[in-house]
């Protein structure tokens, strides 16, 4: 086993005053190097939780948390922090002085660098209280106040009921994804669905008498179920790390980090026939991370190491995207077509001609009259109501397409607008990479579709290596350069300002990171 040491290599613009400050822990290693004062065996960890469920947003179902684990050995210290909110500044309530301040503060009152912080959303849509940087550093600081000897494992569990993918490959070759903000397409126009990652990683770390102290656990899927009663809740990962800390050793805290969920919806994320309710879908996460938690042995294992990187990724140009899909939308307008028909008179015809498709008009005998004395009333009458109803529905149709069209309008827009004030032509983008023992992460600031995250795991060479999106900051959607081709068609391809290139520079980046670690 060798010894720990700190390996950062580039930092962020933001945070340039860490690079004096790295100069500091390597002196100080040397000493400590040259003293004999490092021991191999010495990792230790602390763990706290504090609530940041805002109580003044109404009704709660369950509680928003900030969780720190802190990881120590003589070299490194390491703050791995998740926080039950939708992201890390930019969207929701988490404002975008959040992690400076809890960057310099940790600094400043800890000596934790703020390259060595790692803040993750869960993603979830619950409403955090004003003062969430307030409480996630008495979250780190109670942490450091609870430091133990730790003993290290790492597993996989499994679990794929409770997730799908929301993009759909249309039978045109185009794709939609899956959204209570518009439509979904009729059945018949869809072909296909993307994929998903099951894979559950998990770092468990036990006391040196063997009870656990901490669980952390990666997975990828949007916690956006909600609960039937609407109240404001942490949603399905709450619920899975509610399901595993209640059934480990007590005052075990369990963190979740959010992986590659840019295109992953909860299971029935559009049904309309039970209420939509996030904690049947969380505790088959909590006892599935559960299963693979059973499973680790742990043993000491002294190796921590953070890397803490920035890569210049490329911002898109969108006005060529816009401009078709604004044709798209006069195309659209222009094809309604006029009918005789409204809603109250199609719905009649709707069942009538689905519920007697031979005879709808009238009893069957009416018609077998009509036949016998040479006369087709009926027959005709049908025909000019199926052929209304066609129009009709079609009109639907494209209505519904509008919708679709006119919200991704919105954020394309919305992004070029962004991108075009900028006034550079990348956006920078902070990297962590983080080993604890046999457990490899490497982090994004936004919200990457899941095949990056499996690309990431096939090329890494290390066999436990974990992708977590949504950390360190917020960029948007981040979807692969094959999505990207779809601009204007589904939301993260919609809701993203980077141009298709970024995700080989940044699974480069990670895969470069984890070779370093
Ligand atoms: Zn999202």
């Amino acid at each position: 086993m060798s010894n720990t040491r700190r390996l950062s290599f580039a930092v962020h613009p933001a945070h340039s005053s860490v690079s004096k400050l790295l100069i500091v822990p390597l002196s100080l290693l040397a000493v400590c190097l040259a003293a004999g004062r490092i021991r191999a065996d010495g990792l230790s960890a602390g763990v706290a939780k504090v609530d940041i469920t805002n109580k003044e947003a109404g009704p709660v179902s369950s509680p928003l948390y900030v969780k720190a684990l802190v990881l120590k050995t003589d070299a490194t210290t390491a703050a791995v922090i998740t926080v039950d909110a939708v992201a890390i500044g930019e969207i929701g309530h988490v404002k975008n002085d959040y992690l400076p301040t809890v960057r310099s503060r940790l600094k400043r009152e800890l000596d934790i660098a703020p390259s060595d912080v790692l803040v993750n959303a869960s993603h979830c849509h619950g409403v955090v209280c004003a003062d969430v940087a307030e409480r996630t550093v008495q979250a780190v600081k109670q942490a450091v106040g609870n430091m133990l000897p730790v003993k290290v494992g790492v597993g996989l569990g499994h679990e794929d009921r409770i997730m799908e993918n929301r993009r759909l490959r249309l039978r045109s070759g185009r794709e939609i994804d899956v959204r209570h903000a518009y439509a979904m397409p009729p059945d018949e126009q869809v072909a296909a669905i993307g994929p998903v990652d099951p894979e559950i990683g998990v770092l468990r770390l036990d006391r040196s008498d063997g009870r656990t102290l901490a669980v952390l656990y990666n997975f990828a899927c949007h916690p956006i179920q909600g609960v039937p009663s609407g109240a404001n809740t942490a949603d399905i990962t709450g619920f899975a790390s509610r399901v595993i800390e209640d059934n480990m050793s007590d005052g075990t805290v369990a963190l979740f980090l959010q992986g590659c969920a840019g295109d992953i919806n909860p299971a029935w994320y559009k049904d309309v026939d039970h209420p939509r309710d996030a904690e049947p879908l969380g505790n088959m996460l909590g006892l599935s991370t559960l299963e693979a938690v059973r499973r680790i042995e742990t043993k000491k294992d002294a190796r921590l190491r953070v890397l803490h990187d920035v890569i210049q990724l490329p911002r898109a140009d969108l006005s060529q995207p816009i401009a078709a899909l604004e044709a798209k939308q006069q195309e659209l307008l222009q094809s309604l077509s006029g009918t005789s028909l409204n809603l109250k008179t199609f719905m009649h015809l709707m069942v009538k001609y689905r519920l007697s498709p031979d005879f709808p008009s009238y009893y069957s005998h009416g018609y077998l009259h009509e036949n016998a004395i040479e006369r087709d009333d009926l027959r005709k009458l049908d025909a000019r109501n199926r052929a209304d109803m066609e129009r009709y529905l079609g009109n639907i149709h494209t209505m519904e397409e509008l919708t679709r069209v006119r919200t991704n309008l919105a954020l394309l827009r919305k992004h070029q607008a962004a991108n075009q004030a900028a006034g550079k032509p990348t956006v920078d983008v902070e990297v962590l990479g983080l080993r604890v023992g046999d457990f490899l992460l490497v982090t994004f600031t936004g919200e990457p579709s899941v095949q990056v995250g499996l690309n990431i795991k096939e090329k890494s060479p290390h066999e436990h290596t974990f992708v977590a999106g949504y950390t360190n900051g917020y960029i948007y959607y981040a979807p692969t350069a094959e999505q990207l081709t779809n601009v204007g068609g589904a939301q993260e391809d919609s809701d993203c300002m980077l141009a298709p290139e970024w995700q080989a520079l940044y699974e480069k980046k990670a895969v470069e990171v984890l070779n370093k670690l």
